[in-house]
């Protein structure tokens, strides 16, 4: 909520929008899907008899009632699908995703200046590329009426 005196510096929105980006796993578009949701899609089970992934034992009971209802479940049969992500990956997104701040007041002052000094150098390389491309074309330009020039004068 705004206050009369005090300019607001943190607000919910913007504190949650912070933490989302440090803390939740996206990113990587569709490639990314199965790398962050695994191969199975987050399923811990698999049926062995349709082999569809099944996310729990008990919609598994529901799976089994409703598909292969004359067999007997028996879930030590079912292949246990190992959903655990690799945290490094994660985080390796995580940062990939954006600003690379971590959430609320863990966000550290070097992170922040970091963070900064990145846009800048970023901001400044992109500044002396179109420099550089503006001068190049110049040149281009010069070289072609030289060019035009000569051509005239040998005619
Ligand atoms: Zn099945």
């Amino acid at each position: 909520m705004p206050r009369k005196a005090k300019p607001t510096k943190h607000s919910t929105k913007s504190l949650d929008k912070k933490r989302k980006l440090a803390t939740q796993d996206k990113g990587g578009g569709k490639k990314g899907k199965e790398a962050r949701r695994g191969k199975t899609g987050g399923a811990k089970f698999t049926c062995y008899v349709c082999f569809k992934h099944i996310p729990d034992e008990k919609t598994m009971t529901i799976h089994f009632e409703s598909k292969h209802s004359k067999l007997t479940l028996d879930m030590e049969k079912c292949k246990v699908n190992d959903t655990k992500k690799d945290q490094a990956a994660v985080r390796e997104r995580i940062r990939e995703t954006g600003p690379a701040l971590s959430a609320g007041k863990k966000m550290t002052r070097r992170e922040k200046k970091k963070a900064k000094d990145k846009k800048d150098a970023e901001a400044k390389q992109k500044r002396e590329d179109e420099k550089a491309k503006k001068k190049k074309a110049k040149d281009e330009e010069k070289a072609k009426r030289k060019a035009a020039k000569k051509a005239k004068q040998n005619e």
